[in-house]
Parts: structure tokens; sequence; C-alpha cells
């Protein structure tokens, strides 16, 4: 990593980087609030025999020691990444409430919950046209039709829409709807389609594997980031212990430890964590409370005639009286629930 001066020119900076593509490695730039620092990916001892410290411009040369690199909370000195997801701002201070089905069921479903969260405040969208399902006899997601019907309720609700990708096939039909495509757990070590969704772009919420370490998650991260594309949200979901009593087990330490290791984001599923509806709101105050930098929430207009995951989707009656909450508990940790609306006043 090289940290280039304050008051370095964009000539320095420029130079810097031909120094390190000389020498066959990747420079990754990121400019922060008062640095600009230069991610060198290659071989250590060829970059280090560049003797960059003490070329013009540069203020020093310091070795990422943890094996991932452009996540790591160092290359960015400690600031956190604040995204732009459809023109909504994601980390920092904003706080993103993302809600919605778990799957797109059909039109009625679809714009009855978009509009009801919208009106709750909520910041993005969710809900899955293509669902990852433990079993292949259960219903699959609507596919095409369910990207449709996310359009119609982005145009008619302006909300930011997330969606999950399963198939790098896919991905030129999803990205056309989505504003930040969803990376399932069971998909977080698919290194190929990481790399795909790296280069479309597009920003990610990369879901913790069931059994994944925090390293995992990152090492994964890397994977988008190293394909240029620096929009990545992690998300916290539940993991598996020896606890049966609940789906899940919801580690809410991955959040504070992750904010220490990590400039991206960090979201928190409470739905799949906990299975189901009663645990839901506990766990999305204590979430909050304790800093995520956003929640992702199922929401449902009928959770009981729901085709999946219903007993852990909240009803969207009362959604609007939970945001509240959750608001309230995110203030704690000195965070405004963020939306579209917001970013446009702020300018
Ligand atoms: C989902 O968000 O609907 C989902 C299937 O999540 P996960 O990949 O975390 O199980
Ligand atoms: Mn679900």
């Amino acid at each position: 990593m090289i940290v280039m001066k304050q008051d370095a020119s964009e000539e320095q900076v420029e130079a810097v980087v031909a120094r390190i593509e000389s020498a066959g490695a990747r420079a990754h730039r990121s400019r922060g609030v008062e640095v600009t620092v230069i991610g060198a990916i290659g071989d250590r001892e060829q970059v280090a025999r560049l003797g960059l410290e003490g070329a013009p411009g540069v203020e020093q040369v310091v070795p990422i020691l943890k094996p991932y690199k452009l996540a790591s909370a160092q290359l960015r000195h400690g600031e956190p990444s604040v995204l732009e997801i459809g023109g909504a701002r994601v980390g920092g201070d904003c706080f993103a409430l993302i809600a919605g089905p778990c799957t797109v069921e059909s039109r009625e479903q679809m714009l009855a919950t978009a509009h009801a969260v919208k009106a709750a405040g909520a910041t993005l969208l969710r809900g899955g046209a293509y669902k990852p399902r433990t079993s292949p006899y259960a219903f699959q997601g609507l596919g095409q039709e369910g990207l449709r019907l996310l359009a119609e309720a982005k145009a008619q609700t302006g909300l930011p829409v997330v969606t999950e990708l399963m198939d790098a096939r896919d991905l030129e039909a999803v990205i056309e709807v989505a504003d930040a495509i969803q990376v399932g757990a069971r998909n977080m070590q698919n290194y190929a389609l990481l790399t795909e969704i790296g280069r479309a772009g597009v920003p990610v919420l990369l879901k913790r594997g069931l059994s994944s370490t925090l390293e995992e998650l990152l090492m994964a991260s890397e994977y988008v980031l190293k394909e240029g594309n620096e929009a990545v949200m992690l998300c916290e979901r539940g993991i598996r212990t020896f606890e049966t009593a609940y789906r899940f087990t919801l580690d809410l330490t991955a959040v504070p430890v992750l904010k220490g290791l990590t400039h991206l984001p960090v979201i928190v599923d409470p739905s799949h964590a906990a299975g189901r509806r009663e645990l839901v709101e506990p766990l999305s105050l204590a979430a909050a409370a304790v800093g995520a930098d956003g929640i992702i929430v199922e929401v449902h207009p009928d959770p009981d005639a729901a085709i999946c995951d219903g007993p852990q989707q909240l009803p969207t009656d009362g959604f609007a009286a939970y945001t509240a909450r959750v608001e309230q508990a995110a203030a704690l940790a000195g965070k405004a629930l963020s939306s579209v609306a917001t970013a446009a006043v702020a300018g």
C-alpha cells in the first residue's frame, strides 16, 4: 500500500501507478478524504524493488499483512466506505433499511409490499426472482417475470432494488433492474460468479456463508473488489452452530469485528437467522445498536400465505412502527436512516 502525501499532485499519483504497472502488478487507487492511497497488487518482492519510498509525492509504503488487501480497513486508513446504491448512501453515518418479500410471488404482492415499505421509509427494496432453495422440488422463483415485477415496483416507488443472482448466465437480465446484486449465503464462495459480478461493476450485497469465517467472507469480497468494483456490502445472516432452537445463530459479534477489519459496510439479516417473526424485531434492534450499517428484512402483505419463508416475514401492517424503532436503535450508534430522498436533499 502506497500512501501519497496530502499535497501529492495528480501527475505524481499517475507516475506511481505507472511504475507499479511496469513491475507487472495492478494498481488500485483509493481517494480518501485526506489522502490518496494506492494498493499495489502483485508480487511483493517485485513491488518492493521499485523503491517507491522517497518517490515524488509518496508519504510511505506500508505492507498490508492481511490476506485480504482491498477490503482491509488499512487501505482506507480506518475511514469507512460510503457506497452509493441507486442514489441512496450506505455506510458511514447512513443506515440502510432493505425491505421486501423473500421472493416475488405476484404483481399484487410485490407492489403492495413495495408501497408499504416505501411509506415506512425503507432505503432499498428486496425480493428474489431467482431463489436458492434447499429442495430442487420447491418453488425456484419467477425468474424473468419476477425481474419484470421488480422493475415495475421500482418505477412506482422510486426505491432502488436488491435482488439475488445465482447463475452468471442471468447477469445481464438481472442488472437491467438491480441496483445491487445479492450473492446468497450458498454462493459466497462461488468465485467464478463473484468475478463476473466484479467485472459488471454493479454494487453487491455479499452474504456470509452458513459456515464461513469472517476471513473467508472478506476473501470472497476481495474477488469482487479486485475486478475494480468497490461497492460491496457484507451481510451477516446467521451461521450454523449446535443450537437448534432457532434457524441460525445470528453472529452479532461479527459486526464490530468486521468494522475493525474492513472499510466495507456491514448489513445484518435478522429474518433468515431468526426463522421466526417474533425474533426479527429484537434482533434488528440489537443489530442496529451494535453498529450495523443496515438491515435486510423480509416483509410480506400476508406472511401466512407466503410461498417461502412465511414464518419469518414481517407483515406490512405494523412495518412503519418497526422501522421507527429500528431508526431509534440506529441513532444509538450514530446513524440515520438513509433514503434516495435524503441523498437528493443532501445534494
Ligand atoms: C434470501 O435472502 O432470501 C436468502 C435466501 O438468503 P440466504 O442466502 O442468506 O439464505
Ligand atoms: Mn428468504
